[in-house]
């Protein structure tokens, strides 16, 4: 690649130097697959070919949305956790815990599994325009909600 190719004006070519530049002797990654940018050469990512451009990040991650999302899952896979005991305690005793005791207790281990999912890829999520991560948040507040709502219509 010449230097032509790299950059069209000036300010352009200057940016690209600075971004090589800073990358001569430090290990970052890649803001895209995570791959070790040291020693870049060219301002694309070898792995994922993501083009990669200088830029002021925030010191602080925006993890509003997210933190909205994993909340829900991980309050019900808790208390998912701690209806183990009387489900256990009446398996035990003989008596048979009901079979809707047993489907809320399904939903909350599987919404801890979605949480810790989510937690396991938040880099994929952050990721997301905040359109997208809102609208994931309130999705799985609103499963939540309507669950909740049920249990209480169905309670005696
Ligand atoms: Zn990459």
């Amino acid at each position: 690649m010449t230097e032509e190719d790299r950059c069209n004006t000036p300010v352009r070519c200057d940016e690209v130097s600075h971004l090589l530049d800073f990358l001569i002797e430090r290990d970052v990654p890649c803001p895209m697959c995570g791959y070790n940018l040291r020693n870049l050469t060219e301002p694309r990512c070898p792995e994922c070919r993501q083009s990669l451009s200088l830029t002021v990040g925030s010191a602080e991650i925006r993890l509003r949305w997210f933190l909205a999302a994993i909340t829900p899952g991980l309050f019900s896979g808790i208390a998912a956790a701690f209806l183990m005991i009387p489900i256990v305690i009446a398996s035990v005793s003989g008596f048979g815990p009901p079979w809707d005791v047993i489907g809320i207790d399904a939903f909350g281990w599987t919404s801890g599994l979605v949480a810790l999912g989510l937690m396991a890829r938040r880099r994929t999520f952050l990721r997301q325009s905040s359109a997208v991560q809102r609208a994931i948040a309130i999705g799985l507040w609103a499963i939540h909600a309507l669950v909740l709502a049920l249990l209480l219509a169905g309670a005696p």
